[in-house]
């Protein structure tokens, strides 16, 4: 047994601030943690500083939750600091772990994403067309901004992750669980999850938790969700409505779909799967051809593109969650001479 309590850390680089949010929803067991652990960086709880951290001998942490994507220079700066810090890195959340909604930035670039955001969006006003400066020279000193990524990474894009903890946000027990289980066995002396295993999940996929019935039911095309009002016993998949539970890992118990609204695959992709969109595209296909006798070769091609074509926004609805971390990784972006881009 430790003489000491283990250290804690937290912290969030391009995410949204539901994991923190998570954490804190663990309720009562929020004050057992807390007495539990020693806080020693977690700046949106409290007035920690770089400097604390750089302070700390290399090791020091014995338990960071890293939440977030590494978007910029400051993320992976954080990233690389935070890893030679801390014993155990966890990939807490989707956006650290397949990179959840910033990664849906792989579709396009830093400069068109400036662009929009400062120039061209429909609701900006800027005449004088004044973008951020990464330098700028200040009566006080210079003022330095982190350097916008291209490519949005995940954690283990990056650094060494010792455990995964999915979901956007993992749900609280889930968290309450895993990350008691793991400060209890770093203050007892007792074994630790082999590294590398995805904590607070299940090895099944959604569908299994969901009570919907699956009939095998063939489908045609897809709708959006207010389009249809879906039998609420009936697999979601099944009655045209995209519902990624084939293609994700459970341990969120089915909450979307009991709620008759698709799973978008926040808890990413199941144990051996390492595309979920393309493992959701394969599905599909599955399903545009159950019950037909005549299906394959050319006439599933166009069964499955005529559903396909019924999808609106398939690289979002697909590869919401995990388009950083898929095969795909990003769109090809070709510059053209004059600095222009285009995308393919
Ligand atoms: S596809 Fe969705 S609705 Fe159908 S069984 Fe799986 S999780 Fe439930
Ligand atoms: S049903 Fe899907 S999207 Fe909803 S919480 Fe579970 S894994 Fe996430």
């Amino acid at each position: 047994m430790s003489a000491r309590k283990p250290r804690l850390a937290m912290y969030w680089a391009a995410s949204c601030g539901g994991c923190e949010v998570s954490l804190l929803n663990i309720g009562e067991k929020l004050a057992a943690l807390g007495d539990a652990v020693e806080l020693v960086f977690c700046p949106c709880l409290a007035d920690f500083k770089l400097a604390d951290v750089q302070a700390l001998p290399d090791g020091a942490i014995d338990l960071c939750l890293f939440n977030g994507a590494v978007r910029n220079s400051e993320n992976r700066q954080m990233a690389y600091l935070l890893r030679r810090k801390s014993a155990l890195l966890v990939a807490y959340g989707s956006c650290a772990h397949e990179g959840c909604a910033p990664g849906l930035a792989n579709l396009t670039t830093a400069a068109a994403i400036r662009e929009t955001v400062y120039r061209g969006g429909p609701s900006t006003d800027n005449p004088a067309a004044v973008v951020p400066a990464e330098i700028s020279q200040v009566p006080e000193g210079t003022l330095e901004l982190p350097v916008l990524y291209d490519t949005v990474l995940t954690l283990d894009q990056v650094e060494n992750v010792d455990y995964y903890l999915p979901g956007c946000p993992p749900e609280s027990p889930r968290v309450a669980e895993a990350i008691g289980g793991l400060v209890a066995a770093l203050a007892g002396g007792a074994p630790l999850p082999p590294r590398g295993s995805v904590l607070g999940a299940l090895e099944t996929i959604v569908c299994e938790e969901c009570p919907r019935k699956r009939l095998s039911r063939r489908v045609e095309r897809f709708h959006r969700v207010h389009e249809v009002a879906p039998d609420p016993k009936a697999c979601l998949l099944e009655q045209g409505l995209v519902c990624l539970g084939v293609a994700t890992r459970g341990g969120c118990g089915a909450l979307c779909p009991r709620v008759a609204m698709g799973c978008r695959g926040c808890y990413g992709a199941p144990p051996g799967v390492e595309d979920q969109g393309g493992r959701m595209v394969a599905a599909i296909a599955a399903l545009t051809a159950a019950g037909d006798p005549e299906a394959g070769g050319a006439r599933l091609r166009e069964q499955v593109d005529a559903a396909m074509a019924t999808v609106v926004d398939p690289a979002g609805t697909f590869y919401g969650y995990s388009l950083a971390h898929s095969l795909l990784r990003r769109a090809r972006v070709t510059r053209k001479a004059g600095g222009e881009e285009g995308r393919g």
